[in-house]
């Protein structure tokens, strides 16, 4: 395999991104021009700024990236992390772009990232970078409710988007709209119910999705449906944590945990609360009670398990750990965990791998949900609420009278109620993500040569985009 710059080794995230791309390509007709346009960065901004910090002055790298422009506002996370480089903003941009699009999002793709470890920094300097980063992206018209709406990522959470609000308000007095400058922020700064473990829930309904027929089970050996099927989790953070958790709720065994520090297992199983209020006392999720120790975490990837789930970094699984993989369907939770190399490997093995640009999409589905209720300045269920309980007492009633049978109090409750945010919010994710694998799986079954579920969801999410620009008459 060869490198952009000619020499041999593994492919780059981004490049791995454009790889998917054109194996998609291949299946469709449109002209070099357009598929190069859309494949293509739009805008990249890299920026260094002075930060003074107990160390001293310190410059700091960042960088935004707008891959596609063909939806407004752009939209993706802020990543703050050592290792955060240009070339992996724009994979991660390029992967907002198509994930947007398989969800029928609006937007248009972007990613910023910040090159720091946020655990050197204390509050105080973390709120110093992210109000002058966001000063950053002001100067250079590269944040706005319609023009780049950023959201948590790895290494940053409603904390850093309250902050980049408040800078983003200050900065535009009298902006009414100006709330929806950003999506993840805590509920009190206009958050939505549910974000936060949005991304978490949409993984557990794609995989419930792609685990519910028995047809595509049988190629890997399982039964269809999610219970009791074992589960090894990769990144005990936000995504992994709620991803785990409602696999658990659903009938799932998690067997295995890894982080940084280290990992655990346990066949009987672990509870992921559990696990992760001795992580919050201990600092370290080793020496769980019950459990092994497993001193190198990503040892624990290599574990027998059903399902896979990496929900760290990119390039967890290369083409030196993927021959051990025994796990028979890998959810990719996280942006890129899997290498061009280590997915040829797995795909031999005839392992499942449901891809990132559709599984981890809950995350900007739910921020496009916040996005929208800025916009419209209203609480979601606000208005229909209490018209819809009383109108399901109203049927309630006619059905007692009609049958003579009357409802418990309690039973009445649970029928007649109207929707509150949280109601609207899940059942819009989970409305998307059924409705995204769908249309991902028709392109999948629809022609025998197409080799997997990630190059079918670059099928739908190129045709998706191509509309756009064809429609506006920049392409024929
Ligand atoms: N950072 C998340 C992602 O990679 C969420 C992006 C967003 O909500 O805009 O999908």
């Amino acid at each position: 395999m060869s490198q952009a710059d000619g020499t041999n080794g593994p492919l780059s995230f981004f490049e791995n991104v454009n790889r998917s791309f054109d194996r998609a390509a291949r299946f469709l007709t449109y002209p070099e021009g357009l598929l190069t346009q859309i494949r293509t960065c739009n805008s990249v901004y890299a920026v260094q700024f002075p930060i003074r910090t107990r160390h001293g002055y310190e410059v700091i790298a960042g960088w935004r990236v707008q891959h596609s422009h063909h939806k407004a506002p752009c939209k993706g996370g802020i990543r703050y992390a050592p290792v955060v480089s240009e070339q992996e903003v724009q994979a991660l941009a390029a992967l907002m772009t198509y994930k947007c699009a398989l969800v029928d999002v609006p937007f248009g793709g972007a990613k910023g990232g910040v090159q720091i470890d946020p655990k050197r920094y204390s509050v105080d300097e973390l709120e110093r970078i992210t109000r002058r980063y966001t000063a950053e992206l002001i100067k250079k018209n590269f944040i706005g409710p319609g023009i780049d709406v950023p959201a948590p990522d790895y290494g940053t959470s409603g904390r850093e988007m309250a902050w980049i609000f408040d800078t983003y308000a200050s900065f535009h007095p009298g902006q009414i709209d100006a709330a929806a400058c950003v999506t993840g922020k805590p509920i009190s700064q206009g958050g939505v119910q549910g974000r936060v473990e949005a991304t978490g829930r949409g993984v557990y309904f794609g995989l419930r999705e792609a685990c519910e027929n028995a047809e595509d089970m049988k190629p890997v050996g399982l039964s269809p449906g999610l219970a009791d099927k074992t589960v090894i989790v990769q990144g005990l953070g936000n995504v992994g944590y709620h991803a785990a958790k409602f696999c658990q709720e659903a009938g799932c065994r998690i067997v295995g945990i890894a982080e940084y520090e280290g990992g655990i297992v346990n066949a009987r199983g672990l509870d992921v609360d559990a696990v992760r209020a001795h992580r919050a006392q201990t600092q370290s999720i080793l020496d769980f009670p019950g459990a092994e120790n497993v001193p190198q975490s990503p040892a624990v990837l290599e574990r027998a398990c059903d399902i896979l789930i990496p929900a760290a970094l990119e390039n967890q699984i290369t083409a030196t750990n993927a021959p051990r993989i025994q796990a028979k369907i890998v959810a990719e939770a996280a942006n890129g965990p899997i290498t061009a190399q280590a997915e040829d490997i797995l795909a031999a093995k005839g392992v499942l791998i449901i891809p990132d640009v559709y599984l981890n999409a809950g995350g900007v589905t739910v921020s496009y949900f916040e996005w929208l209720k800025n916009l419209s300045h209203v609480q979601l269920g606000r208005m229909g609420k209490r018209f819809d309980q009383s109108a399901f007492d109203k049927i309630l009633h006619t059905v007692e009278r009609l049958t003579d049978k009357g409802l418990s109090e309690g039973e009445r409750r649970e029928v007649a109620r109207g929707a509150d945010e949280i109601d609207l919010v899940n059942s819009g994710l989970e409305e998307t993500m059924i409705t995204a694998y769908r249309q991902i799986y028709e392109e999948w079954r629809a022609d025998t040569q197409v080799p997997d579920l990630r190059t079918a969801a670059f099928i739908s999410a190129i045709k998706k985009i191509a509309v756009s620009y064809i429609e506006l008459g920049i392409f024929p």
